[in-house]
This record gives C-alpha cells, structure tokens and sequence, in this order.
C-alpha cells in the first residue's frame, strides 16, 4: 500500500504538499493519524499527517527512491474524515498552506504528550505486581527526596486507578516529576479514557414564550427542509438571541451539539450567562484569551460531545463536535469573521461547508447584515427572516441629527452639542444611563504649530500621533511609537503647539467636568486591554454605579443594558471617508448597532447623532427607518462599480524598507497581471500607494484585482505571483495576498 503524507510543520511552499510513502501493512494504520516517516536527503525522522491511502493499481509512476512509514503515532486518527476534508477545503478554497491549514483545525499540542491528544483524561495505574511496589518502597523509605514517589505508590497500592489531576490535588503535588519517575521505572502506567460527563438537566424554566414574530421565525427554521442557511434579520432588541436558545435546546435534546459564533466583545458575561443558566455544564466558551492548555481540554470535550455548545469568535467555528446540526452567527456582518492570518477564511464559509457535511442549519443573525448575506438572501439561496418589532414591547428609539456647522455659527465650540448636552442633563437627572459613541480612542488626534502648520506625525507610519492625557505622551495607533510631546515645533520654534481632533478621552473629560458625580466609564482599547477590566466596567454600568458610559465602537456590540434611554453618537460620518468601498455598509452598521442601545427597556429611548454633513444617504436613511432602502441603493451602488457581492476581488501587497524597491517590483509584478490578463477578464486597479502608504517602517503598494469566477480569480492571482517569484528572484521584499478580503489594505 501506498499513502500521501504531509509534513508536520512544515516551512517552506516546496515541502508543503502531499508526499508518497510505502505504508507497511502490519501498521494498521487509519488515514488522519500521525506517522514517523524518514524525510529529506538526510531522511531526518519527521512527524507526517496520513491524508490518504491507496493501493498499488492506483499508483501509476512508482519513483524507486520511494520512502516507508517507520511508525503510527496516535491510537485513534488525529484528524477526522470531516477534517481532512477541511483541510483540502482550506487549501483549495484560501490557498492556504497545508501546514496552516492543519494547524487551525487542531488545538495547541504537546509535542511530548502526543496521547493526550486524542484522549482526555489521564488515569494512574500500578504497573507492577505489589511485591516489586513494596521492595522499591522499602528502598526508598528513608530519603526525603523520594517522599513524594511514595505517597503515590501507596496511594495507588489502596486505590488503583486514579485520575491524574485528583491525586495531584489529594498528595497535593505540585509537579509531575514523580509520576514521570515512576512512569520511567515501569512501576506505574498511564492510561487514557474518554469520560462521560453527567449534566444536569436543561432549565426549562428561564426560556421564555416567544412572541408570534418569533415564534414564526423559530417554526420556519425548524421545519424548513430546503434551505440549510437562514438570513435571520432582526431589530436591536427583537429576541434573536432568544429565537437560537429554543432552537439549541431542540437540538441539544436530541443529542446534537451546536456552535454558537460571536464577535469576541461581545463574549461578556452577559451573554455567556443566557446560555449557561440553561445548558448549565454543555457550554464551552473558547476565546484569544485562554491558555493554550484551557483551549486544548475544550477542544478534546467538544471532540466527544462531552460539552454541547461550543460559544466562542471565528476560530470556534473548527470545534470537532461530533453531531453538530446547528452553527449560529451572530452579528454575522461583523468584519472579525474574516481572518486576517493565513488561512485567511471566512466563518460564515466555513460555517456553510460543515453543515453540508453534518446536513445541518446555519443561522446568519443581525439587525445589519452584511451586503454579501443580504444580496444571498434576496437570490434565494439564504432564507430570509425577519423580526421587526423588539421584544419585550419596547419601541425604536426617536433619531434626531444635530448639524454641527450649525452650532459652530451659534458660537458652540465645545465636543458636545447643546442638545446633547441638554439631553444628558435631563437623562441622568432621571436616574437613567448614557452611552456615548466616538470610534476614536486618545485624546487628541493629531498637534499641530499654529504658526507654520506643522503636524507632528510617526517616524514608521507616516500617520499623525494621537495625544493621550493619562501619560501626556503621543502614541502612534499604527505601531505603537510613543514620544513626548514637543513643547516647541521642531520646523519653526514657535510655541503655539495645538491640540485637534477629538478622541474618547477628550469626551470623558467633557463629562468629568459636568457630569462627575454621575459616575463615568470609558470603554476602549486602553482601558479594557484585560479581560477583567471590560467585567468590571460593564457591571458597574449594569447596576448603575456609573450612569455615563463613552467609548468606541466597543460598546455597539451585544449590550443590553435597560436603563440606558440615551445615545449619543459623535462624529457619525468620520467612517464614511475612509478609502473603502464598504465605508457607507459600514457607517450604517455602527450607527444602527449603536442607536439600538437605547430604550431597550420600558422607556422611550433618544438617539442623538451630530454630523458635519446630515445630507448624507446614510444618514437620512437612519433617521427615516428605511433600512430596506438603504440596502437596495447600496446593491445598485456595488453593481454599477462591479464590487462585491457581484465580483470577487484579489488583493496583493508589497512592503519593504526600501520604497523604491516596492514600487518597481509592484510596477514589475503588475506586468504579470497585465501579460496573463490578455483576454480581460479581470479588472486590474492600481498600482496604488496602500491606504496606511507607510506601517511600522514598512513602505506599502498594492493591486487590486476584480473579476470572477472565484477559482480563476483565485488560481490567476497566485499564478502571477507564482511566476514574478520565479522570474525576477526579488529580494528583501514581503508579498502578502488575501482574496475577498473584507479591510482595503
Ligand atoms: P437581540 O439579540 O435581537 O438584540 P435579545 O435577544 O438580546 O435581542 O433580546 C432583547 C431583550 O428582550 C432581552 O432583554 C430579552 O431578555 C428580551 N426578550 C427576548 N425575547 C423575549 C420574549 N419572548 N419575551 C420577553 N422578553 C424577551
Ligand atoms: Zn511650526
Ligand atoms: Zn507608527
């Protein structure tokens, strides 16, 4: 027999593909296992994935200096059916290496417990007859340094068969050296069993009755038989939340297990509470922020359907649960969907190929789904849902647009309209909250001479710094630079150095100086670094200890705080001018988000944008409620301008230290695309300075490919570079590629 094996780890693009080795009979071993195989010139043994097996008639050009697997690794396959088919997908779909593709779907592994891998838990046994046990005891009686071996051995000598963690904590063993000796010296063994875990039963009393909207929703989703993706476009408030519990405890009963996706701000407690106080013990949660040990145990429990409902962001979309009839996403428009690491996959993809494979339902949920998922759903190929009322009787909020040109002629100089400032004054007033919402975290966002108009910008980016008040530094957002600021201009020498532009800090300090005795909280990248410190922050708001809360975009996300009657949103439109065609979608998106914190509970709620430019579509719409209009005159957009969801679109990057050889490999590799694009299918924009020119000390140029089909698109954006690569031999240049990318680089 003959097996195609891929390396572990492997480097370079040249090792990383299938290898044919001989596979010895006598191995037994099952395709998605581990293997010792002899690799290289040297034939240094190196761990291999077996990704297939053939027999002899399929092998046509048998080459002489065939290699032979030397040993099977793992008792039971590493890697399922399902995941080697994930694997090829990745491979095929992203143009992934196979070495990042198995990475993403395996969890962190010990190099040196390969076992555990694939069991879960770990029991001691003796390993020799008593007599021996005794006889070494005897020897090691009287030194202090073999106590703690002894404290095992009789141990185990009363009660055979523990598990490893219970008697670490009973002997109160703080390492596992002893064990390890006594593994070595064959006087005990290690054995792995799969063990089921009791839950207790559903708590049925804290679902709650569906309303009809979505109780209609729930039927359609459960006894549809033609679709198996659902487009489940719900208002802020509407209960979509309470729609996918009913339909995880359909499938929770019958066995089945789900994956619940969110974007990882909103993984607070608050959310995690609604499904554990009714799964109790089947729910998982994965994050960023958990060790990589943690990840793992989650990842074998899942494997064995010992938790039911895995809850985490993207990468919980891999969770290998066995019967997995259910994937939910939810905020589905979310751009943290989309990896930006190699593979650069999309969840909603990826959530799409595994309910093939488990013949299961995928929920797509948001107040404002992306374009991409609405475009799918008005084809047909989603099914489109919708909740248009909130749940629990409350109402939209009233919008008003506050012009601030306006104010500006009314001798208002201040960050804060005085409507939205008179609005707080009477909210607080009644005991209830404010959240506001400015997506710019520091203080300041750029300093500047009065006198000759100098902007003081990062060495490495080339951006302007943001000042932050807490350490009176200036901090570059891009990379992290920090300097003092200048106390006079380094063009000029003038004194008149001047703080612009306005960040979260500068808000709180408005508010400070008003509303102290409120109580306030900001909720950015600065002060919720720790995953403890966003806990304390939300609960303080959520008892009310703090009534005004301003932060970036952070706090659009999964809140439901029902004393919040009041948002304030400043500078609305600043999104709106970034070079991105997706800057209207997702303008759109942040404000609807956001708005949709107020009045969630019995009282009317107030929304209060001010904006520089309240003409604007997006705008107008927001204010009308005419989400539907929007939606259609953003798709008519996309077609005119041959953008997605109508064509695909393949980006390429180059960077370097050195600018001029960025620009002239760009302007070189751009003639590859040109040369192979004869027949113009593809649209070929650029070359173009990328939208961050200069990162981190890195000079950046890009290329912008649009076209479809997606696999020709895909297979003629790597060719090219393929062929550039092999040609010109460019040195010292970084090349990265994404294809739908969802950030214009
Ligand atoms: P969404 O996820 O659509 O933003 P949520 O699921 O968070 O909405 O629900 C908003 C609020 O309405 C929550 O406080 C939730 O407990 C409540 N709610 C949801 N469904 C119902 C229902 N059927 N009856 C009463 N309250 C409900
Ligand atoms: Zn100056
Ligand atoms: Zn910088």
């Amino acid at each position: 027999m003959f097996c195609s094996i891929i390396i572990n780890r492997a480097t370079n693009k040249a090792i990383d593909k299938p290898f044919t080795y001989i596979l010895p009979e006598h191995l037994n071993a099952l395709v998605g296992s581990r293997v010792m195989v002899p690799f290289g010139p040297l034939n240094k043994l190196t761990i291999g994935y077996l990704i297939n097996i053939v027999s002899d008639e399929q092998i046509t050009n048998i080459d002489f200096k065939i290699k032979t697997v030397i040993e099977v690794l793992d008792e039971e396959p590493i890697l399922n059916q399902e995941q080697l088919e994930m694997v090829k997908f990745l491979v095929e779909y992203y143009g992934s290496s196979y070495a990042a593709a198995i990475s993403t779907l395996l969890p962190p592994i010990d190099k040196h417990d390969i076992k555990t891998a694939v069991a879960t838990t770990e029991f001691l046994y003796k390993a020799a007859d008593d007599q021996a046990i005794l006889q070494y005891l005897n020897k090691i009686s009287h030194s202090k340094t073999f106590a703690n071996q002894a404290k095992i051995l009789n141990f185990l000598l009363q009660n055979d068969g523990q598990i490893v963690s219970e008697l670490k904590n009973t002997l109160e063993l703080n390492t596992n050296s002893s064990i390890n000796s006594l593994l070595k010296l064959k006087l005990i063994k290690r054995v792995f069993w799969q063990v089921r875990v009791q839950h207790m039963p559903i708590c049925y009393d804290k679902f709650l009755p569906l309303n009809s909207e979505q109780q209609q929703a729930y039927d359609q989703i459960s006894s549809c038989s033609d679709h198996n993706t659902f487009l489940l476009e719900g208002v802020t408030g509407s209960g979509k939340t309470e729609v996918f519990l009913h339909l995880i405890r359909d499938a929770v009963e019958r066995g089945e297990s789900v994956i619940v996706l969110v974007p990882e701000i909103a993984l607070t407690r608050q959310t995690v509470n609604r499904f554990t106080e009714r799964f109790g013990s089947r729910v998982a949660l994965t994050h960023s922020k958990l060790t990589p040990r943690k990840r793992r145990e989650i990842y074998l429990q899942a494997k064995i359907q010992n938790v039911q409902i895995v809850i985490g962001p993207r990468s919980a979309v891999f969770m290998p649960l066995p019967r997995l009839s259910l994937i939910i996403i939810d905020e589905e428009h979310d751009g943290s969907y989309k990896s930006d690491m190699v593979p650069k996959f999309n969840a909603i993809e990826i959530a799409i190929e595994r309910m093939k494979h488990h013949q299961g339902k995928l929920i797509l949920a948001s107040a404002t789904p992306s374009l991409e998922s609405y475009y799918q759903a008005t084809l047909g190929i989603y099914e489109y849902l919708k909740l248009n009322q909130r749940a629990k009787n409350a109402t939209m909020p009233t919008i008003s647009i506050v012009d601030m040109r306006e104010e500006l002629a009314a001798g208002n100089t201040k960050i804060l309209s005085r409507r939205l400032h008179n609005a707080i004054v009477d909210t607080v007033t009644q005991g209830k909250q404010v959240m506001i919402l400015l997506n710019r975290r520091g203080h300041s966002t750029f300093i500047s001479c009065r006198s000759c108009g100098y902007v003081a910008k990062c060495a490495y980016c080339d951006q302007p710094f943001t000042y932050h008040q807490k350490n009176k530094l200036l901090i570059c957002h891009h990379c992290l630079n920090q300097i003092q600021v200048p106390t006079t201009c380094p063009e000029c020498g003038s004194k008149y150095m001047q703080f612009f532009g306005n960040g979260t800090q500068k808000i709180e300090e408005y508010l400070m100086m008003h509303f102290s005795h409120y109580g306030i909280a900001r909720m950015d990248l600065d002060t919720v670094s720790k995953k403890n410190e966003l806990e304390t922050l939300l609960q303080d708001f959520e008892k009310g200890a703090t009534k005004l809360l301003v932060g970036t975009q952070m706090i659009s996300k999964g809140h439901d705080f029902s004393n919040v009657t009041l948002v304030g949103i400043i500078s609305a439109d600043s999104l709106l001018y970034i070079p991105d065609f997706r800057a209207a979608e997702k303008t759109y998106q942040l404000i609807t988000q956001t708005l949709g914190r107020s009045g969630r509970g019995a009282d009317q709620g107030k929304v209060i944008i001010q904006t520089h430019s309240p003409q604007n579509d997006v705008l107008i719409n927001i204010q009308n409620g005419s989400q539907p209009q929007f939606y259609k005159s953003e798709l008519i957009t996309r077609k005119i301008m041959g953008y997605p969801p109508y064509n695909h679109l393949f980006s390429v990057m180059i960077s370097s230290e050195d600018e001029q050889s960025v620009i002239q490999n760009i302007k070189k590799l751009f003639a590859y695309y040109t040369h192979y694009n004869k027949k113009k299918l593809f649209r070929l924009l650029g070359p173009t300075a990328a939208t961050m020119p200069k990162l981190a000390n890195k000079f950046r140029w890009k290329i912008m490919i649009i076209g479809q089909p997606r696999d020709i698109l895909l297979f003629y954006g790597r060719y090219c570079i393929d062929k550039f690569n092999e040609y010109e031999k460019p040195k010292k240049i970084n090349i990265i590629w994404d294809i739908d990318p969802r950030n214009m680089i």
